[in-house]
């Protein structure tokens, strides 16, 4: 598959399961802005620097110093899937100059939904384990399988902050989608699903999809 793909969806739609499944069983370079931003700062670019200074100062990394490691990145190559990114419209417009997109895949859920996900989700504050109480339990009541530790639940996968995360995605998100709509590029994928219902209905609206 060498196309260049984008993952929308909300905080507890599964996004990175899909995207890891989608980029190591097709060949797809998995591009996530947060990863390669944190590369960026860990091996002090210039970009790095740059986008630290934003960070230190609690603002937005802007729009064009983000296209820039993205275009870094991605140049000249195809078969690109893009995770949690774009963000804004601006980011949109600015990507079809780097890597003009072939589909979107919007992973659709209802609040709820996400809010139970990902309230059950753990993390092992020794070693960095992740967890997951309905999908993936530790072998012992909410002790670390490879350390022992007693699990914790991070404050940002608290119910409330969930759902205030989820309804902020979702009306910064609208505007993205709309315009991916209007390309008639955007592939809608019911996420309330198990992750193998959802990789296997992704791979289905691809292969549906116009060359
Ligand atoms: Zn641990």
């Amino acid at each position: 598959m060498k196309k260049n793909l984008v993952l929308l969806g909300p905080p507890g739609a599964g996004k990175g399961t899909l995207a890891q499944r989608l980029a190591s069983e097709h060949g797809l370079l998995h591009l996530s802005t947060g990863d390669v931003l944190r590369d960026e700062v860990a091996r002090a670019t210039a970009l790095g620097q740059r986008a630290k200074d934003y960070m230190d100062r609690g603002e937005l990394v802007p729009d064009e110093l983000i296209l820039s490691m993205v275009k870094e990145r991605v140049e000249g190559r195809s078969g690109i899937l893009f995770d949690g990114f774009p963000r804004t419209l601006a980011q949109a417009e600015g990507l079809e100059k780097i890597a003009p997109i072939d589909a979107v895949i919007f992973l659709e859920v209802d609040k709820d939904t996400a809010v139970k996900r990902l309230s059950a989700r753990r993390i092992c504050p020794k070693c960095g384990a992740v967890y997951n109480l309905v999908t993936q339990p530790p072998k012992e009541d909410e002790r670390c399988d490879r350390c022992g530790t007693k699990l914790i639940q991070r404050d940002d996968d608290k119910p409330e902050v969930i759902a205030r995360r989820f309804e902020v995605y979702m009306r910064q998100s609208a505007p993205l989608a709309r315009y991916y709509e209007e390309k008639g590029l955007l592939i809608r994928i019911d996420a309330g699903r198990s992750p193998e219902e959802v990789y296997a209905a992704a791979l289905r609206a691809l292969r549906d999809d116009r060359p």
